[in-house]
């Protein structure tokens, strides 16, 4: 029997190539999505993969999403907090709303899914958290008080859940890509991206496949002993200590 995955915000763009990627694995594979069943439904049919559309930011729609996915598929033994929005804008110009937005959906969601499969995975003896934070999670980032706050809070429950899994088999990491070449990017200006781009050492943008790859090997059987790491993987832009 295979293990079950569930990739938030596995429908696009990272999300998606990481779904890709474990499906190859040999994992059966359940990708969350938000909104947009088109990407959705091309996602199902070009992966074969079946697709859930539920919230990722409510507690309660999780808890029904989760229950539907355990009922076809069997219970969650790899969990991608994956799905991440982001609300830009200057301090002085955020919005309360801009700020919850953000931690909702990035920081939240963690919560949400996790709680929900962490009993399962503690009585079966056996999980594999991964959140996907942000290089500017690590270094902070202008325009993004609120991203940088969710994104560093998940590298401090990634490290209070790795404690508490540890004895029952379960380890809990974070993959902080730098830039990747996803429509997240979209809501970047081009010569805000020229000057980024201009910043990474390796002279380009991430690709997806490449998160994909990290977050592959965090969920084998191989990486049981990687355990509240954070796995930096951004072309030498960020060297965190
Ligand atoms: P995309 O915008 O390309 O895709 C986001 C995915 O998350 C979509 O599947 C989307 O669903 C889903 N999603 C958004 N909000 C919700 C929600 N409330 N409930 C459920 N699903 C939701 O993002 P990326 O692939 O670029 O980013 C993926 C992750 O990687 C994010 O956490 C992001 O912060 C992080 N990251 C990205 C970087 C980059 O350069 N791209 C750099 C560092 C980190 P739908 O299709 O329905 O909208």
């Amino acid at each position: 029997m295979s293990r079950i995955a569930l990739v938030t915000g596995g429908t696009r763009g990272i999300g998606r190539a990481i779904s890709e990627r474990l499906k190859s694995d040999g994992f059966t594979v359940a990708a969350n999505y938000g909104g947009n069943d088109a990407a959705a439904q091309q996602c199902a049919e070009e992966l074969g993969i079946s697709c859930y559309k539920f919230n990722v930011g409510d507690y309660e729609a999780v808890g029904e999403g989760i229950a539907k996915i355990e009922a076809e598929l069997g219970p969650v033994d790899v969990v991608v907090n994956n799905a991440g929005i982001t609300r830009d804008a200057p301090f002085h110009k955020m919005s309360k709303h801009q700020w919850s937005e953000v931690i909702n959906v990035d920081l939240d969601s963690a919560f949400n899914v996790t709680h929900q499969v962490w009993n399962g995975m503690r009585e079966r003896g056996f999980g594999r958290v991964i959140n996907i934070s942000s290089i500017n999670g690590q270094k902070g980032q202008f325009t993004q008080a609120n991203y940088s706050a969710a994104k560093a809070g998940l590298i401090g429950f990634t490290k209070a859940l790795a404690y508490e899994g540890a004895k029952k088999g379960i380890t809990t990491n974070v993959v902080a890509p730098g830039y990747i070449d996803t429509e997240m990017l979209q809501a970047v200006k081009p010569e805000v991206l020229d000057g980024i781009i201009a910043t990474i050492p390796v002279g380009r943008l991430g690709k997806a496949e490449e998160i994909a790859s990290m977050v592959s090997y965090l969920a084998s059987e191989e990486a049981a002993f990687i355990n509240g790491a954070t796995m930096t993987v951004n072309g030498a832009q960020y060297i965190a200590g």
